[in-house]
């Protein structure tokens, strides 16, 4: 019998794990505060019913989830003794905590490890024209510089199919009497704590999806019938997003950041849909997958620099003097800063812990840029408030948006209102999230920052003036930038 360590993969299915099993195995879960304690508002209530899920997945099989409280090596070291199990399968973890952990493990219990977050392992990708490519750990390789350049080479490495879920008699009969933590009403370490304090309490603050591998399942079929063949002609069309959110984009973020769907899974749905398309479709299928390997992009870059939270991806000639405005951060997190489409974005963010893609780079670059704050805020803000946070590509897209990651472009700036009036030139999208702007006609909610302040107060009273003026954030977000990276 071997001891199945669910980490991020928080599924019965699609467990890389699982692939060359050939013993019993009894599934596990550590809530360890080092990796555990990092969840955001969000998305640890999720969690919690995607664990609760999978413990019951186990249990109509007359198996369990273990759950154990502490620190990963010393309850995995205990439950071993406890059951005899032989050893220990896992996946791989890519930030500093979940290194740090699994680490541990390796060095004092036996344990074995595969890749279970992207179809090809990081360490497997490395720019051959590198001077250090052929030498030292992985760690110490030289990485891909740009997208493009890590495109060309992911696409050639074979993925791997989808694996089966256990069979009833691959699982040892057990029965764990440990609550299942992070469901509303726990405290935060999922246990009852004398005195604790209310900030523990886990509340869902909004609606959360159906937190099981069937419903995430259900998505990525929706999808494949309803989106994935105009994908690439929707994925920027807001209005679309307003008339059906699931149809214009996946929404399938949510269940891979916590694991409730195999990456496996949706590559299968897009390889079969590629094998017969043929001109628009080939296009729309392809664009889907790229934007999967954007996501094994930013772990390629998670891997190569652990800490791309904290750190600057690229080498940074000077400091960038970041401006302190505490007002404008508040301003920003409320949706309250006088830019329609930035304010829309930030309410979606509040009311569904989503943001679509097209808004999210304008609200990161809007704080980012026009507000000239530190990347490290928004990220931080991010990963509180998103279902669909990610340690990968929440930092990577945050450091590409503040031009100190992988843009190719020297300082992008996205403008609030071109964005608005390219891509919701109506105000559908806007007016979905900002009801003081429901009566306001279409071309003065695109112009909205630029038009006289009389004019504002009486078309929307209610609705705040902008913060920075536009030509003034974009003026100072370039010369104070173009001179600190010296581009
Ligand atoms: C500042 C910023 C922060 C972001 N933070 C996160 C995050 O924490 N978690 C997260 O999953 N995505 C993040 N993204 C990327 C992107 O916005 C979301 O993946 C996407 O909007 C999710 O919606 P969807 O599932 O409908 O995506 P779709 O457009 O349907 O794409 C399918 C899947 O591809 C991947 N993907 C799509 N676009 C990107 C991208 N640009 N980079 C990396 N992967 C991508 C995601 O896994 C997504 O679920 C961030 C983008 C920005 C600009």
């Amino acid at each position: 019998m071997e001891l199945l360590w669910h980490r991020r993969d928080r599924r019965p299915t699609d467990l890389a794990a699982l692939r060359t099993l050939d013993d019993t195995i009894l599934p596990v879960v550590v809530i360890d505060p080092a990796v555990e304690g990092r969840l955001g508002s969000r998305q640890r209530p999720f969690v919690g019913r995607a664990l609760e899920a999978l413990r019951g997945w186990y249990r109509d099989r007359g198996s369990d989830l273990v759950i154990r409280h502490g620190s990963a090596v010393e309850e995995l070291e205990a439950l071993l003794e406890e059951t005899g199990a032989d050893g220990i399968r896992y996946a791989t973890g890519y930030t500093p905590a979940r290194r740090a952990q699994q680490d541990a493990v390796e060095e004092r219990l036996e344990a074995t490890a595969s890749c279970d977050t992207v179809l090809v392992p990081p360490e497997a990708l490395v720019d051959p024209t590198s001077s250090t490519a052929a030498a030292g750990a992985p760690e110490d390789r030289s990485p891909y510089g740009t997208y493009s350049q890590f495109y060309r080479a992911w696409q050639r490495e074979t993925k791997p199919g989808p694996v089966a879920p256990p069979e009833p008699d691959d699982l040892v009969s057990w029965k764990d009497d440990q609550p299942v933590p992070f469901l509303e009403g726990d405290h935060e370490d999922g246990r009852e704590r004398a005195n604790a304090d209310d900030d523990d309490e886990v509340i869902a603050d909004l609606p959360l999806p159906e937190a099981t591998h069937t419903a995430a399942r259900d998505r990525l079929e929706a999808f494949r019938t309803n989106g994935l063949e105009t994908y690439a002609n929707t994925r920027d069309d807001l209005p679309a997003a307003v008339k059906d959110p699931t149809a214009a984009v996946s929404r399938l973020s949510p269940y891979l950041a916590v694991g409730l769907l195999g990456i496996r899974d949706v590559w299968a749905v897009v390889a079969e849909a590629y094998v017969d398309a043929t001109g628009d479709t080939e296009r729309n299928v392809e664009k889907f997958g790229s934007e999967l390997a954007w996501r094994e992009w930013a772990y390629h870059q998670l891997f190569v620099h652990p800490d791309l939270e904290t750190e600057p991806y690229k080498a940074i000639p000077n400091e960038i003097p970041w401006r302190d405005d505490p007002e404008a951060l508040e301003a920003w997190t409320r949706g309250e800063t006088g830019y329609p489409l930035v304010d829309a974005g930030m309410r979606q963010l509040e009311a569904e812990g989503y943001i679509h893609n097209r808004p999210r780079q304008v609200v990161a670059s809007f704080l980012t840029k026009h507000v000239l704050l530190d990347w490290r805020l928004g990220e931080a803000h991010f990963r509180d408030r998103l279902l669909d946070y990610d340690p990968a590509t929440n930092p990577a897209s945050w450091q590409w948006i503040a031009s100190t990651g992988t843009d190719s472009v020297a300082v992008r700036i996205f403008d609030p209102v071109s964005q608005c009036s390219k891509y919701d030139p109506h105000g559908q999208f806007v007016r979905a999230y900002v009801p003081e702007l429901a009566e306001v006609p279409d071309e003065a909610i695109v112009e909205w920052p630029t038009l006289p302040a009389e004019r504002r107060h009486e078309l929307a009273p209610a609705y705040p003036d902008p913060i920075v003026g536009r030509n003034e954030g974009y003026g100072r977000a370039k010369a104070v930038l173009e001179e600190a990276l010296e581009r």
